[in-house]
């Protein structure tokens, strides 16, 4: 499949939807998920075009997880949690649902199992509030 420039997050990339942003540089941006399947749930995407792992240039899969090991660690801190789950989908049989490479950064908390992929949204004040936490905690 031929990457699609109008996927959501192409077009947050764009900055044509909104997004609630925690961090970017000049390879990756850092924001909420609106589902998020536990209080803290983030996404890393790479601002290059890729559908996935597989057309993802290794300098800028580099790039993402240099972001995801520092964002985890703001997260881990901002909500005080137990420990992380990194997660990533390459295709609709993996799970994938929108289709430009991104990271998964869940915090996870003892006793509480995952809430369901991309089922409910989260309100918008609680992802803007979610997002000052994990930046504060970046000290950005
Ligand atoms: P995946 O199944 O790995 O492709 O996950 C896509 C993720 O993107 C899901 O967890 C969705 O909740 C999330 N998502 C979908 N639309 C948006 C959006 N506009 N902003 C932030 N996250 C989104």
């Amino acid at each position: 499949m031929a990457y699609d420039r109008n996927n959501i997050f192409a077009k947050i990339l764009r900055g044509e939807i909104p997004a609630h942003k925690v961090f970017e540089d000049e390879q990756t941006l850092v924001f909420m998920d609106v589902m998020p399947q536990s209080d803290g749930h983030t996404l890393v995407v790479p601002k290059a075009a890729a559908e996935n792992l597989f057309d993802l240039d290794p300098a800028m899969a580099a790039a993402v997880m240099r972001t995801t090991q520092w964002v985890a660690h703001g997260v881990k801190r901002a909500f005080n949690a137990d420990g992380i789950t990194l997660m990533q989908f390459n295709g609709p049989v993996a799970g994938q649902t929108v289709f430009h490479f991104h990271m998964h950064v869940l915090p996870r908390y003892a006793d509480q199992p995952l809430r369901s992929h991309g089922r409910s949204m989260a309100e918008p004040r609680i992802l803007e509030e979610h997002a000052r936490m994990i930046r504060a905690a970046l000290e950005i």
